[in-house]
């Protein structure tokens, strides 16, 4: 069942998305080669934990984890570890949320390390694109069929594939909560948009096949041709006003 928020939930599920957004900016701040993917989780635990929220995702399922750290063809739910070090020329999805006041916040960002191939930087760009293309598509009346279409069209126009396996969702009091958000659909079908409504929006793109399997360490998603994987994620919430987007502090990022 879809809990859609009114006016005060989505006016407190702000709160958790600034925090949220904000983390991210702080992990960005301290991207660079020879830092382990353990250093970026830290320090954004700690920012989290100081604005008096909790990683959303620490314990979720099990996750070790306070962000989801992946590096290169590695698509989602990358393990922090200080055995990965971030090389010049790598890109690194960082994925995170925070918990406050009873809401979660959950976004994701793919930060280039120092020079990056021209195909990560047009993998990255279009991937961030095509989040907007599908918000481009959050209005009344419209549905969820036509979020995914705009986003899987975008990305196979530029010669990327959308993952299928893994979607976005519906978001609130849980992190996951009812309706999926596939990056992919057909227009007019699907759930109906309405007032109320706060998703998670995440198209993940991969430079080659869609495809990915889990490594053994049960977490991790890889592209399955070992090629480039890119995702962008923000919370988003339909109001009578509106998209408003409440993890996305710096318009540029
Ligand atoms: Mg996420
Ligand atoms: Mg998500």
């Amino acid at each position: 069942m879809i809990q859609l928020k009114n006016a005060a939930q989505i006016k407190a599920m702000k709160e958790a998305g600034r925090i949220t957004g904000e983390a991210l900016l702080v992990a960005r701040e301290h991207v660079r080669e020879g830092v382990s993917t353990y250093e970026l989780d830290h320090v954004i635990r700690q920012y989290i934990e100081k604005s008096g929220a909790k990683p959303s995702f620490l314990g979720l399922y099990g996750f070790p984890g306070s962000a989801c750290i992946s590096i290169n063809d590695e698509v989602i739910h990358g393990i922090p570890s200080k055995k990965r070090i971030l090389r010049e020329g790598d890109i690194v999805k960082i994925d995170l949320g925070a918990h406050y006041k009873g809401y979660h916040g959950d976004s994701a960002r793919t930060i280039p390390v120092g020079k990056v191939s021209d195909e990560a930087l047009k993998l990255i760009k279009v991937t961030r694109e095509s989040f907007f293309a599908g918000v481009a598509q959050m209005q009344q009346g419209n549905r969820l069929g036509d979020v995914g279409s705009a986003i899987d069209t975008h990305v196979k126009a530029n010669g990327f594939s959308t993952v299928r396996k893994y979607i976005g969702h519906g978001i609130g009091k849980e992190v996951h909560e009812a309706p999926d958000v596939p990056n992919y659909g057909t227009p007019g079908r699907g759930v109906r948009i309405c007032s109320g409504m706060v998703l998670a929006i995440e198209p993940m793109v991969n430079a080659g096949t869609f495809e990915v399997r889990e490594l053994a360490d049960g977490w991790t998603v890889v592209t399955a041709d070992r090629r480039l994987s890119a995702h962008y994620e923000n919370t988003v919430a339909m109001t009578d006003e509106g998209v408003l987007n409440l993890t996305l502090i710096d318009s540029e990022f």
